[in-house]
C-alpha cells in the first residue's frame, strides 16, 4: 500500500529532467503511469489519475495546452488555466510528477515535423477540425518520448481520439500500454470537460441534452429498433425540442473503429458533437 499523503507532488517543466527522473524510477523496478491533459482539472480527468495510481508504482500527469491541436479560430487563448489548483487537487491523489512543460520545451524554435494518422483520424473530429488529430498525435508522441512511461491512460470521452493513440502506438512501436478509461459524467449526465465552463447558465441546463439523447438511442435501441437512420432522426428531433443547439454529427460506429453502421447488429458507439451556443461539445455511449 503506497503512503499517498506522503508524497508531495513536483512540478517539472524540463523535458531533459523528467525524462532522467522516470527512467530513474523504472531502473528502480518501479512502473510509471502518464496521464497527458491539458489542466483544468475536473473529475474526470482525476479519474484517470486514480485508475494510474492504484496500477503503477508512479504518476505522471501532463499539464499542457497544446497549441498545434487548436486550429486559428478555436478557444487556445481562452482554454482555461488553474495551474496552482491543479497541483493541489493532484497532491492529494498521489501523482508523483506533474509535468508542465512551457511551449517552448515542447516546439524548439525550427520544429517543423507533424504526425499524420492514417483513416482512422480522418472523418467525425477530423473532418470537422482537420488540423486537430495531427496536433494531437504530434503531442502525445512527444510527450511518450519525454515522459518514457510503461503505461499511459486515455478517457473514453475522446473516443476517435483514443482510436488515433492506439493506432500510433501500434504503427510505430511505441513501447507504452494504452488504457482507456469510462466517461465521467455531472449528476444530469453532462459528460465532464474543460470547456463546460464556456457555458452560460441557461446553455448549461440545456446542454444536458446530448446525454439525453445518447440515452434515447440506448432505450430506443432496447425496445427493438436497430434501425440508425430511425435512430437518429428521434434524436436530432430531441435536440431541436428546445434552446440553441446546432448538431455536428450524430454518428453509430462500430465498436472500436471510426466506420458508420446503418443497423445496430453489435456492440456500436453513438458519437455526438454539437455546438451549444458558441461551445462545442462531444459525447458518446455504447450501446448493443
Ligand atoms: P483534455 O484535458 O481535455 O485533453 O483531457 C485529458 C484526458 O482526460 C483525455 O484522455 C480525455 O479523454 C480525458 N477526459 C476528459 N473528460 C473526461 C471525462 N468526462 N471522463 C473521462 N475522461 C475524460
Amino acid at each position: 500500500m503506497r503512503e499517498i499523503e506522503t508524497i508531495a507532488t513536483r512540478i517539472e517543466t524540463s523535458a531533459q529532467e523528467i525524462f532522467a527522473m522516470v527512467r530513474a524510477a523504472q531502473r528502480n523496478g518501479e512502473t510509471v503511469g502518464l496521464v497527458p491533459t491539458m489542466g483544468a482539472l475536473h473529475k474526470g480527468h482525476l479519474s484517470l489519475v486514480d485508475r494510474s495510481v492504484a496500477e503503477c508504482d508512479k504518476t505522471v500527469v501532463s499539464i499542457f495546452v497544446n497549441p498545434t491541436q487548436f486550429a486559428p479560430n478555436e478557444d487556445l487563448k481562452s482554454y482555461p488555466r488553474a495551474l496552482d489548483r491543479d497541483v493541489s487537487l493532484l497532491q492529494e491523489r498521489g501523482c508523483w510528477l506533474v509535468f508542465a512543460p512551457a511551449v517552448e520545451e515542447v516546439y524548439r524554435a525550427g520544429h517543423d515535423t507533424t504526425i499524420d494518422v492514417g483513416s482512422v483520424a480522418k472523418p467525425w473530429e477530423g473532418a470537422a477540425r482537420p488540423t486537430h488529430f495531427p496536433g494531437v498525435a504530434t503531442v502525445v508522441l512527444k510527450l511518450f518520448l519525454m515522459v518514457p512511461a510503461d503505461r499511459a491512460y486515455f478517457g473514453q470521452k475522446d473516443y476517435q481520439q483514443s482510436l488515433v493513440v492506439r493506432q500510433l502506438v501500434a504503427d510505430l512501436n511505441v513501447p507504452i500500454e494504452i488504457h482507456v478509461c469510462p466517461i465521467v459524467r455531472e449528476p444530469d449526465g453532462l459528460a465532464m470537460s474543460s470547456r463546460n465552463a464556456y457555458l452560460s447558465a441557461e446553455e448549461r441546463s440545456q446542454a444536458c441534452l446530448l446525454w439525453q439523447s445518447l440515452k434515447l438511442a440506448e432505450s430506443l435501441y432496447i425496445e427493438g429498433e436497430t434501425d440508425v437512420a430511425t435512430i437518429k432522426q428521434a434524436m436530432v428531433r430531441l435536440l431541436g425540442s428546445i434552446g440553441d443547439i446546432r448538431v455536428d454529427y450524430i454518428a453509430f460506429l462500430g465498436e472500436g473503429t471510426v466506420r458508420p453502421v446503418e443497423t445496430i447488429a453489435g456492440p456500436t458507439i453513438v458519437a455526438i458533437a454539437a455546438h451549444v451556443g458558441r461551445t462545442r461539445l462531444i459525447d458518446n455511449h455504447r450501446i448493443g
